[in-house]
């Protein structure tokens, strides 16, 4: 099924252990503030106001689960790298993003948003390299690709390509989306509509 029919907030949790706790299989959704992620969320989801799109900026500091046609979570994690919130918070903060992805048993990928417009953010290569450090499973979302020319585009996502591939050998799995145009909704939820299905095959067997 590549479109989704039900999208519904399941809450707000500051730390991992007060997630909601099922079988189902959950894929998380972060990336630097302003990466389009809430706008991403309500294409997928067909829900314009389901995430807040520009909310105050930095003030996000939670999980947001949301439960997907009754067999997924997608979950909304906070903006990652926020520069006008104060160091101590921010290291808070992402410590306990930190501690949810490498703890979240049923975590089955995480969607790592990318800003096709601007160059290669040294944040986000070094986001990449912990996640890989720490074995986590990821695809990279390239969004807001409406902004520019389809050959600028092109430039800027295989400058961003070559920034990944000097710590990876073989690029992620990857998506090109606009909220804007909804573009790649399609893609991103038949990959985790897949993911799904060899999911709850394994579990049947298990
Ligand atoms: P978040 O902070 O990551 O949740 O980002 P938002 O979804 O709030 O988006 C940040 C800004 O980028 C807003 O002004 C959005 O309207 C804009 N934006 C988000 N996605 C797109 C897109 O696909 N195309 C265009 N042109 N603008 C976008």
């Amino acid at each position: 099924m590549s479109i989704i029919k039900e999208a519904t907030f399941m809450g707000s949790f500051v730390r991992e252990d007060k997630c909601p706790v099922d079988t189902k299989p959950e894929y998380a959704f972060i990336g630097r503030s302003n990466v389009g992620k809430s706008s991403l969320i309500n294409m997928l989801t067909n829900k314009k106001g389901l995430a807040k799109v520009s909310q105050t900026p930095g003030k996000t500091q939670t999980i947001n689960y949301f439960l997907i046609d009754n067999s997924w979570y997608m979950v909304d994690l906070p903006g990652l790298g926020y520069a006008r919130i104060s160091q101590s918070k921010r290291a808070d903060w992402e410590k306990m993003i930190y501690y949810f992805l490498k703890n979240r048993k049923n975590l089955q990928y995480v969607f790592v948003l990318i800003d096709s417009m601007i160059p290669p953010q040294k944040r986000d290569m070094e986001f990449l390299m912990w996640l890989g450090t720490n074995h986590i499973p990821f695809v990279i979302v390239y969004t807001k690709t409406d902004r520019l020319l389809s050959k600028d585009l092109k430039k800027n996502i295989q400058n961003i390509q070559n920034e990944i591939l000097i710590n990876w050998n073989e690029l992620p799995i990857e998506f090109i989306t606009s909220a804007e145009k909804k573009r790649g909704n399609v893609e991103v939820i038949e990959f985790i509509t897949q993911m799904n299905d060899s999911y709850y095959a394994n579990l049947k067997n298990s």
